[in-house]
């Protein structure tokens, strides 16, 4: 019997360049965590329930709306769905564009 069975660890971390179809600014991976935004407009994608799950079907624009301290001096960037309204919130990552989250921050907008 020669019999080989490999199986596949399931990764639901995607950690991938893309394009932003916001600003058009080439987003290269982060590898350290997974880049779900923009680095430029802090912009992201509806896409996802769960963290890199992509099994959301609204593919909306999601737009930073405020900024949240988070611990380690991290920030979460809070977003609302351009097109179901949905807000979430996913981690900064440490090249985002720091002018503008400190936009963001002096003028969130109401939830
Ligand atoms: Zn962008
Ligand atoms: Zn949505």
């Amino acid at each position: 019997m020669n019999e080989f069975t490999h199986k596949k660890p399931k990764f639901t971390m995607i950690d991938e360049a893309f394009k932003c179809n916001v600003c058009g600014t080439k987003v290269e991976p982060l590898e350290y965590t997974a880049r779900d935004h923009c680095l430029k407009c802090l912009c992201s994608k509806h896409v996802d329930n769960n963290p890199g799950d992509r099994a959301n079907k609204c593919h909306g624009v999601l737009k930073p709306i405020a900024i949240e301290p988070h611990k380690n001096d991290n920030y979460k960037i809070v977003y609302r769905c351009t097109k179901c309204g949905i807000i979430k919130r996913n981690k900064a990552a440490n090249n985002d564009n720091f002018n503008l989250m400190l936009k963001i921050m002096s003028n969130p907008e109401s939830l």
